[in-house]
């Protein structure tokens, strides 16, 4: 069975929570851009260093890169992009719209009632043209054919070209790889699906450079080591897979998406790439840069461009999977009113502990504040005095807060707080200066 279609509601609830804005809203909106508020700003943050520890620092054969967004337009003939990087775009000449023309079955013609382009009698759809999406600027003062420079349509290029420099500077032997996380620009005919498929965007890549003939192997390797990650992410498992790619690049040896079931009629994307290269990307620019990009093996005495294994996944994307993932409504035993849970995993989750005092005397809310101040040092925390207990506990239960600490009239007496997990409602009674041990141990480094 499919999942429910959680979108709108997520929607609504990141805007409301701090999590995600529509960019430039006071202008109405800019075409699919999204600003990060306070809470998504540490969601993705988190999502991002999970990926950077597991990628670069808890390895000793992967490197850390961070390219600049505007390189060199020459790197972008060499890399296929200025030829290839195209979508077929058709306009319909009486609603004015414009819709990619190999994926009309996923867009929605503006006239009633709802049908796809082409659908009804009055749409006139024209040819498809090949409509390149690289963002074009100019460097420099002069707006002129050789100042166009392009925003970086993916990371991967900035790791190409800086192939020799940091295997040289690292000593690292092949096989060894390079990741970086930046922002990359699509101008997408249709973008959409809230953070899925936007125009500006970050992206998670690693390239690891193989000797020719072990390409398979590591392919392999890294195909599931990324499902792996994913499930440390504590992304569903039933809601993931494997999809071999039908039509491989001529260049290609083998590509899989890792696809992630957003609910509703979207249902699986792909999340993450991972392709076989083989010697395509390295080897391009060395003949169109004219410099040498080879390795050479000492042991073996042998040079030799080396395969790439390409790793590539959307912090956006991910964050979205996190949030969908993690979204479900509840009923509560003895309370009428349910409640919204972002089940998020603790890694994950912007705020770890929110810290409440049960009423405004006798000192609760002296020893809320200094709990809170001296838990603030170690974890992301939140303190909270206005509203019912239950109505504290639905906000932090909304936004993901694995543990909710109140201090109450026995605290100020005996030193002791009550702890209350998220998920399973459960309460313990902990000494106030044994806190920090107690979510140390219940949460991810
Ligand atoms: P699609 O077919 O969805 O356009 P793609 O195959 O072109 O994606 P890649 O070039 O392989 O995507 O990019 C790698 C990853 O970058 C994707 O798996 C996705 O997570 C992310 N990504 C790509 N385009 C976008 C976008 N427009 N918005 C958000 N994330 C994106």
């Amino acid at each position: 069975m499919s999942h429910l279609d959680v979108m709108d509601k997520l929607v609504s609830l990141c805007k409301r929570r701090g999590f995600i804005f529509q960019s430039s809203e006071i202008y109405g909106g800019t075409g699919s851009v999204w600003d990060y508020g306070p809470l998504g700003v540490e969601l993705k943050k988190n999502l991002k260093d999970s990926w950077w520890r597991a990628m670069v620092r808890a390895r000793d054969d992967i490197e850390g890169l961070d390219a600049a967004i505007l390189m060199h337009p020459r790197v972008w003939e060499a890399s296929g992009h200025v030829a290839g990087f195209v979508d077929p775009l058709v306009d319909c000449r009486t609603c004015k719209g414009r819709f990619r023309a190999d994926k009309l079955e996923d867009a929605q013609c503006p006239q009633k009632p709802s049908k796809h382009p082409g659908e009804h009698t009055t749409c006139q759809l024209t040819e498809a043209r090949q409509f390149n999406l690289m963002f074009k600027t100019f460097m420099g003062p002069l707006e002129e054919t050789a100042s166009v420079v392009y925003l970086r349509p993916e990371t991967a290029q900035g790791i190409f070209v800086n192939f020799l420099n940091v295997q040289q500077a690292s000593r690292q032997k092949v096989p060894f790889g390079i990741a970086q996380i930046g922002k990359a620009f699509r101008n997408e005919i249709t973008p959409g699906n809230f953070i899925f498929r936007t125009r500006e965007f970050e992206q998670m890549e690693m390239q690891f450079f193989v000797e020719p003939g072990t390409d398979e192997e590591h392919f392999e390797y890294w195909k599931a080591e990324r499902m792996r990650w994913h499930h440390t992410l504590g992304l569903s498992p039933e809601r993931l897979r494997y999809k071999a790619h039908e039509q491989l690049a001529h260049y290609a040896r083998a590509a899989f998406d890792i696809e992630f079931d957003f609910g509703g009629t979207l249902g699986f994307q792909e999340i993450e790439g991972i392709h076989n290269r083989s010697d395509y990307d390295l080897g391009r620019h060395q003949e169109y840069s004219g410099k040498k990009l080879e390795y050479f093996d000492q042991p073996k005495n042998k040079r030799y461009v080396p395969y790439v294994i390409e790793t590539s996944v959307g912090a956006d994307r991910v964050t979205l999977a996190a949030l969908v993932n993690a979204y479900r409504e509840e009923s509560v035993p003895g309370e009428e009113e349910g409640r919204v849970v972002l089940g998020l995993h603790a890694s994950l989750a912007p705020i770890k502990a929110a810290v409440f005092a049960l009423t405004k005397k006798e000192g609760q809310p002296e020893m809320a504040h200094r709990i809170a101040g001296e838990l603030r040092r170690h974890f992301p925390v939140d303190y909270d005095e206005t509203g019912s207990i239950g109505k504290r506990y639905r906000r932090q239960d909304e936004v993901g807060t694995p543990f909710c600490i109140t201090v109450d009239s026995d605290s100020t007496k005996d030193g002791t707080v009550t702890v209350r997990d998220r998920d399973t409602l459960k309460q313990d009674r902990v000494a106030a200066d044994s806190l920090r041990a107690y979510l140390e141990q219940r949460l991810p480094a």
